[in-house]
């Protein structure tokens, strides 16, 4: 007798029991395991659509943090990679593929002529900071607060915390296991603070080899930079001989084609990508101008992966970006109906009575619930205290009970894609009005 699949029996939350006997915490990422708010274990997605193994359907503006800018399962990306995947899809030799995702990125990011790919961002972000300090003969990072950068030893911190008492720039480890002298490098500051950069760069100049930011910020809901911040912090860098390093794990491909930096009008030395650019499949780039890359290209600095630049991912950034380059009018799209999104749930929050923030770059968009009303948007310090996170956990489960599912962290932004139609997005704000009336 054949018996039904183990998923048909179950619900999601006998399997999510069952996966965390093998599985520790029942998911290969810390931040996966903290999105778990009501049991959910997913049987397929498609579109912007989910379905658990009880065959449950919700709408996701979570979208696997962001890569997937024309929905799950889009035709024109899986098409390509699945093509690539009967012709192989890694051997460790050259191929035809790397050629053309090289070209597709070097005409599309405005300051990139090279690259060298990684898995995921945490890796392309080690490989770009080890350059910039071969480069530059020196040790010191420089992060901001609030901003993400993976999870390797030089970047993870405490991302909201500026002082460990002695220095007031000092970093603090981001996680129990992390040689305490990881961070004795590493410099955090303040967001959208510039006299707080000029008194680091008047200390320790000459100690430092890169600033790293996410040009627009994700990870701290979305905190806008100032208007002129980061072209001061770029002539910062070049006035210091240090390097400028955009984190554009997010924001490239994401907020227009050549990211970030096109939108701001201020050249990196180094970019780092990922997420959009491999339309759901892993894969990351580092990159900048053939001078920054050279060390690579003469095989001196060390850089490498077996699954580095692999033909699946290659096939995937072809597909990706080709489809991007052909069509970049996708950008106003995203923009209009994110726009129309913003709108309609701060009326929503402000006829429920409640405090909100909702900031928003193109399809990326945060929304947290406050406790009082906000004093100022571009100011990390002054909006993180006032969220709400255990209504704003709430008010996640309401929602994932009323068909729509998001990140519990109200710091974990939404992203929309293509397949977030208006009448999609009507359902959302719907499924939170009935949230908020039961909140
Ligand atoms: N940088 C930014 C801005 C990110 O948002 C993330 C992940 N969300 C990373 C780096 C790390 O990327 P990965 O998880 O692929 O290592």
């Amino acid at each position: 007798m054949t018996q039904a699949p183990l998923e048909t029996r179950i619900t999601s939350e006998q399997l999510l029991d069952a996966t965390r006997a093998v599985i520790a915490g029942g998911g290969s990422s810390n931040m996966r395991n903290l999105g778990v708010t009501t049991p959910l274990v997913l049987d397929r997605s498609a579109g912007c659509r989910l379905w658990d193994v009880e065959g449950n359907e919700l709408i996701d503006v979570n979208m696997g943090y962001g890569p997937h800018l024309f929905g799950y399962a889009d035709p024109d990306v899986l098409g390509v990679v699945a093509q690539q995947l009967r012709l192989g899809a890694i051997t460790g030799i050259p191929h035809r593929l790397d050629h053309q995702a090289g070209e597709l990125i070097a005409a599309t990011v405005p300051t990139i002529e090279q690259v060298r790919f990684a898995n995921s961002g945490t890796e392309a972000i080690t490989s770009a900071l080890r350059l910039a300090r071969h480069l530059t003969g020196r040790s010191g990072v420089v992060t901001f607060e609030g901003h993400y950068h993976g999870w390797s030893e030089t970047v993870l911190r405490k991302m909201a915390i500026t002082s460990n008492g002695e220095d007031p720039q000092g970093a603090v480890p981001g996680a129990p296991g992390m040689i305490p002298s990881a961070l004795s490098h590493t410099f955090q500051l303040p967001w959208n603070d510039v006299a707080a950069l000029e008194r680091l760069f008047t200390e320790h100049g000459t100690e430092i080899a890169a600033v790293i930011l996410e040009p627009i910020c994700g990870n701290a809901g979305v905190v806008q930079p100032l208007p002129g911040f980061v072209k001061q912090i770029a002539e910062l860098t070049a006035r210091h001989g240090a390097l400028l390093v955009f984190d554009e794990v997010i924001t490239g491909y994401r907020v227009a084609l050549g990211g970030a930096q096109e939108l701001l009008g201020v050249r990196p030395d180094l970019t780092i990508l990922s997420k959009v650019m491999g339309g759901g499949f892993p894969v990351a780039a580092f990159g900048g101008s053939k001078e920054i890359l050279a060390p690579l290209a003469r095989n001196e600095a060390f850089h490498a992966g077996v699954f580095a630049g692999n033909h699946a991912a290659m096939a995937a950034v072809v597909a990706m970006v080709s489809k991007l380059s052909r069509d970049p009018s996708v950008y106003d799209t995203l923009n209009v109906l994110s726009s129309y999104l913003e709108q309609r749930l701060a009326a929503a929050f402000a006829d429920a009575g409640r405090h909100v923030r909702i900031t928003r770059a193109g399809s990326v968009m945060s929304i947290a619930l406050l406790t009082g009303p906000q004093k100022t948007e571009s100011d990390y310090d002054a909006a993180v205290p006032l969220i709400d996170f255990t209504a704003h956990r709430r008010f996640q489960i309401l929602c994932q009970e009323a068909g729509v599912y998001f990140h519990p962290n109200p710091l974990e932004p939404w992203f929309l894609s293509t397949a977030h139609t208006p009448d999609v997005l009507d359902a959302v704000v719907d499924a939170v009005q009935k949230s908020l009336v039961r909140l």
